[in-house]
């Protein structure tokens, strides 16, 4: 066979798989722990409603989204990033006042593919929408530095910065511009091509850091009403122990933030792909697909960085490996009555030696092994260095203070 995935695709199976499985249900219990319903949208939208929503200039728009004309001859386009979807599904429903939904799933952006940047992703995120106050921003940054915690993401940093509204951001911007119009010369060629459209994305190009360590930072050019709410998030961030560092140069890639920006760094990745999730808050995207004034904070959290990030150990894939001397018949029979009482259990249905039985045992991770040696109900149960003969329906019980 000569098929392969498509380039910057990848399979994933077990045992990176079994990782998956457990970060996507931690995601789904945390969601859940601070009130967000899930919320699925189409994996593919009108093109516009990207190009509106996350913003005309950007890179992932100009360079990065997979567009395609479908048989009616309509413009389509598989979803770059879950927010202006999400956005658009809440404004479709009709829905008012505070509001939540939780996402996850693939994503798609024509990149130059490597590790822990593929061309086919998964994201997992929130959107809090119909939301003004800074304690939302907050409850939505602990939210994922929860999660990340949770999920053993380590050298966890919180980063945070403001990007200003449209009253205080356009007096930044043309500062910023002469600013790097004044350091043309020594600026890459990519930035010096953005300075005119995009010059806030310059702040984020690592070539050209070294030279703009006295750019003049956002965070000083903000308005009355942008400082105390940066003020107040930092200091709820404070109230709740999370810790977070500022930098005046996340700028984060998509068009639609204002005041609030941030992000989570896995600090022991290499730094071309070391953010595991960012997000902020974007008052002015719901008006700018189309819709009325809806103000809203959230995330983006990737899940092939957080599975990068958190290495090899993937943990066991079963509880119990049943090994039966007397044939997959009985074994089939006794594993249901594990699985019934809650176990994760697997064998052999092909009836294979007992020596290969244990072997299969031993390359799942299996953390017992339950014997099964005649005909009867009883059992031989192996964990560590313990053995123990029962009866088969005292297994769960027995097991489940040991496992
Ligand atoms: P963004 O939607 O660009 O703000 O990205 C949010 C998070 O999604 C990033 O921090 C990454 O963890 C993840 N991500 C974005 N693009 C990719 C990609 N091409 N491959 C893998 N993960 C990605």
């Amino acid at each position: 066979m000569s098929f392969r995935p498509p380039k910057g695709t990848d399979d994933i199976g077990a045992p990176a798989s079994t990782r998956w499985r457990d970060v996507l249900r931690q995601w789904d219990t945390w969601a859940d722990r601070f009130g967000y319903p899930l919320v699925m949208t189409p994996i593919f939208e009108s093109t516009d409603l990207f190009e509106r929503g996350v913003g005309e200039d950007t890179e992932v728009v100009t360079k990065q989204m997979y567009t395609f004309t479908d048989r009616g001859g309509r413009s389509l386009t598989l979803r770059p990033e879950g927010t202006a979807g999400v956005v658009r599904a809440f404004l479709d429903s009709g829905a008012r006042g505070p509001w939540k939904g939780a996402y996850s799933g693939p994503m798609f952006r024509h990149e130059r593919p490597q590790a822990g940047r593929r061309r086919q992703f998964w994201q997992l995120g929130v959107e809090y929408l119909d939301v003004d106050g800074p304690a939302a921003d907050a409850e939505v940054i602990e939210l994922g530095y929860r999660f990340l915690s949770a999920v053993d993401v380590p050298g966890l940093e919180v980063v945070i910065n403001s990007l200003g509204d449209t009253v205080c951001r356009p007096g930044y911007v043309s500062t910023l511009r002469s600013y790097l119009e004044a350091k043309r010369d020594v600026l890459c060629d990519d930035s010096v091509s953005i300075i005119d459209v995009n010059p806030l994305r310059v702040l984020d190009c690592t070539v050209c850091a070294p030279v703009l360590t006295d750019a003049p930072a956002m965070k000083d050019h903000l308005c009355q009403p942008c400082a105390a709410h940066y003020g107040l998030v930092k200091k709820s961030l404070e109230n709740l122990r999370i810790p977070f560092r500022e930098d005046a140069r996340l700028v984060r890639g998509l068009d639609y933030y204002t005041r609030t920006a941030f992000e989570y760094i896995a600090t022991q990745l290499d730094a071309a792909q070391n953010a595991v999730g960012g997000g902020g808050r974007y008052d002015g995207l719901a008006e700018s697909i189309g819709g009325r004034r809806a103000p809203g904070v959230g995330f983006a959290l990737g899940v092939d960085r957080i599975v990068l990030a958190s290495g090899e150990d993937v943990g066991p894939q079963v509880d119990v490996y049943l090994v039966s001397e007397t044939g997959p018949e009985d074994a089939l029979i006794a594993a249901s009555v594990l699985r019934l009482a809650g176990l994760r259990v697997d064998f052999d249905s092909e009836g294979r030696k007992v020596e290969a039985q244990f072997k299969t045992a031993g390359r799942l991770g299996a953390r017992a092994v339950v014997v099964q040696k005649g005909q009867g109900d009883e059992v031989d149960v192996r964990i560590d260095e313990e053995r123990e003969q029962m009866a088969l329906e005292a297994v769960p019980a027995w097991l489940g203070t040991r496992l």
